[in-house]
């Protein structure tokens, strides 16, 4: 095997090209090759990113055997033949510990794979992991996890973004082609940007979250990340569609790819409210997507400046629906059925409160207390009601501005990557991080975070794709001609993976 970052190494093609050569019998690259190469790099890399909670070289290898068995049986052992897949922490993998990086489901296994674990490794992807998250998916760092922070590959001083940082980490620093993650208020589309990466943030629906911890279930949907749209959207082909095992699924069409749009005559929407070049940090940001706008101008689209004022409230109100549902999901973590269990308590009462106050972080705490009060008797028409009722109307006006245009496109982040505990102490400085992205997950509609060069410090900025229901397979088209227009893509970051 090659060196472990060496110029065309195998684990540095598109995952297409990855599992063409794997289901070729011709070439010589086996699963188990490229498994392998992946498990190495975990293992070189690990130590100092700690994107990885837990490798599973063990459930990687058996995976990857059994697609080159179906491979030498002249069997198709599907699109993501081979492919290294990381999986975050909150998604289950029979066999591996899953932790949602918290102390109360300390030595949990769960016997069953995740839907969307389950499809993709049906579709040839070999599991090498499970990856670093905030706490039950609750931060923008990943410091919030309970067995410590990962480090950014482009920055190793700064944070990756989250909550699925483990996962963005992975994929950027080219430990692993593709990754699952979550997103309920951004955790997938922020860590993306970030790292430089690819990352989606399905249609409500599209994408089964059986065997997903639910944080907000109203919000949560599992994506992929990847180096390229193309890969990404290879994943999200393979986990998308209806599930027996979770009702709120529904058909819609697949993300299949279709004839990249052309950009002549393409309607794109600015919305002034998701402008941040004011926002302290932010004009890099608003700068980078803004040269893209001229590029589009340029190729023959039209401009469409759109208000949306509701979203102005999105962070308020997803600060209440969020904490809400999450407080009553985390309920079933009693100390009983999973994971950590105090030792010292003397009735049914103090065995509840002292395994919940032992097992939960300072965060998580701090979303039940929320919640809990948001829902309480005298307080919930207040808080929760108005919530839901504002939600109903940002989803209507979104339902108006697709009607003007055909995307819209915004940062994805105000700012680049900040440092590692520089918003630790600021729960709200925090939660701003998502400003631009929690509308999509209260709408229910898909966004696509592309990468769209770097600021003035050399770090990865974002640019976001928001599209109605069930247009995300349009909006990976449109990411793979804007890239193909404006060259901006993936770029190592330096001491890793190659170019994708
Ligand atoms: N950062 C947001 C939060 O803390 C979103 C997290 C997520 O999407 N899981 O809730």
């Amino acid at each position: 095997m090659d060196a472990l970052f060496a110029p065309n190494h195998p684990l540095d093609q598109s995952v297409a090209v990855m599992a063409a050569r794997v289901r070729d019998r011709s070439d010589s690259l086996s699963a188990q090759e490229l498994v392998g190469a992946a498990l190495a790099r975990i293992e070189a890399c690990n130590a100092d990113l700690h994107a990885f909670l837990c490798v599973t070289p063990e459930i990687a290898l058996e995976q990857a055997r059994a697609v080159d068995a179906a491979v030498q049986a002249g069997q198709d052992p599907g699109p993501l033949a081979g492919v290294p897949l990381a999986v975050k922490d909150n998604l289950a993998v029979p066999g591996a510990p899953l932790t949602c990086a918290s102390r109360i489901l300390a030595n949990y296994t769960p016997p069953t794979a995740a839907t969307s674990v389950a499809r993709a490794v049906a579709a040839g992807a070999c599991v090498v992991g499970k990856t670093n998250l905030d706490e039950f998916a609750m931060g923008s760092s990943t410091e919030n996890s309970a067995f410590g922070a990962t480090r950014n590959p482009y920055d190793r001083t700064r944070v990756p973004g989250g909550s699925s940082g483990g996962s963005a980490a992975a994929v950027a620093a080219g430990l692993a082609p593709l990754a699952l993650g979550s997103d309920t208020g951004g955790s997938i589309r922020q860590p993306a940007a970030l790292c430089g990466i690819v990352g989606v943030k399905p249609t409500y629906g599209r994408v089964s979250r059986n065997g997903l911890v639910a944080f907000a279930s109203s919000l949560d949907q599992v994506g992929p990340f990847g180096r390229t749209a193309a890969d990404a959207r290879a994943l999200l082909q393979a986990i998308e569609g209806p599930d027996d095992a979770d009702a709120t699924t529904r058909a819609m069409p697949s993300v299949a790819a279709s004839t990249p749009p052309s950009l002549a005559g393409l309607r794109y929407g600015t919305v002034r409210e998701f402008d941040v070049s004011q926002v302290p940090g932010g004009a890099d940001a608003e700068a980078a997507v803004d040269g893209v706008r001229a590029r589009l101008r340029a190729a023959g689209a039209t401009a469409v400046d759109l208000s949306l004022p509701l979203v102005t409230g999105s962070i308020p109100v997803y600060y209440i629906v969020a904490p809400a549902e999450a407080s009553s999901n985390l309920a079933r973590f009693d100390g009983v059925r999973y994971g950590h269990r105090a030792h010292d308590a003397n009735s049914l009462e103090s065995l509840y409160a002292r395994s919940r106050d032992e097992g939960f972080g300072t965060e998580v705490k701090r979303r039940i207390l929320i919640g809990t009060f948001a829902l309480s008797s005298g307080y919930a028409d207040a808080y929760y009601k108005r919530a839901m009722a504002a939600r109903t109307a940002l989803r209507a006006q979104f339902d108006a501005a697709f009607k003007r245009c055909d995307v819209l496109i915004s940062a994805t982040t105000p700012t680049s990557a900040f440092a590692l505990g520089e918003k630790s102490d600021d729960p709200l400085a925090m939660y701003l991080c998502d400003v631009l992205t929690v509308a999509a997950n209260l709408a229910g509609i898909p966004a696509v975070s592309i990468p769209c060069g770097r600021d003035s410090r050399g770090l990865p900025l974002g640019l976001q794709l928001w599209g109605p229901v069930g247009s995300e397979g349009r909006l990976l088209d449109l990411a793979a001609a804007l890239a193909a227009e404006t060259g901006l893509g993936y770029e190592a970051p330096t001491g890793y993976g190659g170019p994708a």
